[in-house]
């Protein structure tokens, strides 16, 4: 069974859906992990119920304020953080047409920037981890709508080309450290994403689950336990993972 007894991590998103799951597989493994996510209630539960080894902090990816008070918070409870996992994300219909600057600025804010001020924040612990000889990484949850193409999803698909070319261009930065760069683009996956669209959205997402059948989030959490306990020369930096039916 895989072992992840020495390694400190945290884990965006984890209030629902993949992110919760990636936590859970987490400690399962005996890892240290600070749930992060706005829904403080939610990370509150799942802590409970994964043990003393694990917390919830409060935090909106979206304000710089609120991400330097959590990890502040991170830091008092974990000292050397190890593994860094962004999953924290919104996916919003927003066809350009109808010019929804607030839910094309959620997504970027979310889905990019807030990705941008975890690794600003966690970048130090990571390279501190790896040059100390333990294992470090960075796994940015990305999605296949960076390649694949979904009328009305230009905005959501382009956040996450966004992240999929910046965790391979960070591998830049910190694979010379000896940090992983993982990026993971899963397809159909059944969470509470799609609760947030509109009603044609949610109609969408639902004749897709019926043609398709989505994965689960413990389908993606599995893989990225996999990454992350391989030995530390190996970096898987790209992983896509789609139900069997999803062309
Ligand atoms: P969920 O909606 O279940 O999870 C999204 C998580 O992000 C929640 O825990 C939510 O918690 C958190 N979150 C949202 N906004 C913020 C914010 N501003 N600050 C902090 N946390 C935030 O959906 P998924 O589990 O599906 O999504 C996880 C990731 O997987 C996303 O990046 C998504 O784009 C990606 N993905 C999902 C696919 C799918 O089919 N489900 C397919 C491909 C990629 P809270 O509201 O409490 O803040």
């Amino acid at each position: 069974m895989t072992n992840l007894s020495i390694r400190n991590a945290v884990v965006t998103g984890a209030a629902s859906g993949i992110g919760a799951a990636i936590a859970t597989q987490l400690a399962a493994a005996g890892a240290s992990v600070a749930l992060v996510a706005r829904r403080q209630d939610r990370l509150d539960d799942l802590a409970g119920k994964l043990g003393d080894r694990t917390f919830g902090v409060g935090i909106d990816v979206t304000q710089q304020e609120s991400v330097e008070n959590g990890v502040r918070k991170i830091h008092e409870r974990l000292e050397n953080v190890d593994l860094v996992v962004n999953a924290a994300g919104v996916m919003l219909a927003a066809p350009i047409a109808d010019g929804r600057l607030d839910d094309w600025t959620r997504m970027i804010d979310t889905n990019v920037t807030g990705v941008l001020r975890l690794i600003h924040a966690f970048a130090p612990d990571l390279i501190k981890a790896a040059g100390d000889g333990r294992t470090a990484d960075l796994v940015n949850i990305s999605s296949i709508g960076a390649h694949a193409i979904f009328p009305g999803y230009a905005v959501y698909g382009a956040t996450k080309a966004a992240l999929t070319q910046l965790s391979a261009a960070l591998r830049a930065d910190l694979s010379p450290y000896d940090v992983r760069v993982t990026n993971v683009e899963p397809g159909l996956t059944d969470t509470e994403l799609a609760t947030h669209l509109d009603a044609p959205g949610q109609d969408l997402i639902a004749s897709m689950n019926e043609q398709i059948g989505p994965l689960h989030a413990d389908d993606i959490a599995d893989v990225v336990t996999f990454a992350v306990s391989r030995r530390r020369e190996l970096n898987l930096r790209q992983i896509i993972a789609l139900p069997t039916r999803q062309a």
